[in-house]
């Protein structure tokens, strides 16, 4: 079966034309592998020529992220400067070259590193039509979601954002899982914390169990103890070939203790 690439100046265009057969082209790590594989479910590749989709913009207390920005652009970018490890914890050069933050938000488990720790930082996607989604919700229901121009996230104070990827071939094997925590506050005393994990369900999810246990604690050991025991709580992670769901929950307290106490020495 052959495939026709359709190209639109704008996102808006792209968003009318796409109908049920479209696939929306980000970078095309993941379409441009289906499309070699054979995958049925498309027959039409939908892409955009706006440069604009990759603009990364920062005002006040928050900054837009562009879908079409790379995870390349976001390790280039002194705004996004807290996300580069995120960043470069995605495939190797050459994916990160092409990889999008639009494309990551869309991406089966156990991908959707970035967007995991977009969720951590209250992230909310404008879409084409121009509203806002939280990315919860967005991340909660993809399917037929449309497309998302940007994602606008919350600009951390320094020291309060952690990220951690655990992966069996370092460094640049799929997730296990991914921990992401935007902990105002720290390293004093936590208040609305915000902690998601990746690989640990079908999409990124928030631990609003660990939230909870979070509010007023210290980062100390005594103060994390709840939010340890809770680690899972509202998780559903899958069972597959990089780890069992049982190995997932109990190793999840032991990396969320190293991401809440020793992360934040480096
Ligand atoms: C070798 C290899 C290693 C990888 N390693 C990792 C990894 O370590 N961590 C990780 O998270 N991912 C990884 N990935 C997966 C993938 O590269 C990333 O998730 C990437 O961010 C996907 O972005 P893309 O632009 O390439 O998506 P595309 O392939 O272009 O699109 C993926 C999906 O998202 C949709 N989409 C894209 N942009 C938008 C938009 N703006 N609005 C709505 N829908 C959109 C597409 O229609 C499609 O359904 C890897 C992939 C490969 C091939």
């Amino acid at each position: 079966m052959s495939i026709i690439v359709e190209t639109f100046d704008t996102l808006a265009e792209a968003a009318r034309a796409i109908g049920g057969d479209g696939r929306y082209l980000g970078g095309g790590t993941l379409v441009m592998r289906a499309a070699n594989y054979g995958d049925q479910s498309f027959r039409r590749i939908i892409r955009v020529r706006d440069q604009g989709l990759r603009r990364i913009a920062a005002a006040g207390d928050r900054i837009e992220i562009g879908a079409g920005a790379t995870m390349a652009d976001v390790m280039a970018s002194r705004d996004l400067a807290f996300l580069e490890p995120v960043a470069r914890a995605i495939g190797g050069p050459a994916v990160r070259q092409m990889a999008t933050v639009g494309g990551n938000l869309f991406a089966a488990h156990p991908y959707g590193d970035f967007a995991t720790a977009l969720l951590a930082l209250d992230g909310k996607a404008r879409m084409a039509d121009g509203r806002e989604t939280p990315l919860e919700e967005l991340l909660a229901r993809r399917d037929g979601a449309g497309l998302v121009a940007s994602v606008s996230i919350a600009r951390p104070r320094d020291g309060e954002f952690r990220f951690r990827k655990v992966s069996r071939v370092k460094p640049k094997g799929v997730s296990v899982m991914a921990i992401a925590a935007w902990l105002p506050g720290a390293p004093g005393r936590i208040a609305g914390a915000r902690v998601a994990f990746g690989a640990m369900g079908p999409a990124p999810a928030r631990a609003r169990a660990v939230e909870r246990a979070l509010e007023g604690a210290a980062l100390d050991e005594s103060g994390i103890a709840r939010a340890l025991a809770a680690a899972t709580e509202g998780l559903d992670p899958p069972d597959d070939p990089l780890a069992s769901a049982w190995y997932r929950r109990e190793v999840a307290p032991v990396h969320l203790r190293r991401l809440l106490l020793e992360d934040g020495r480096r």
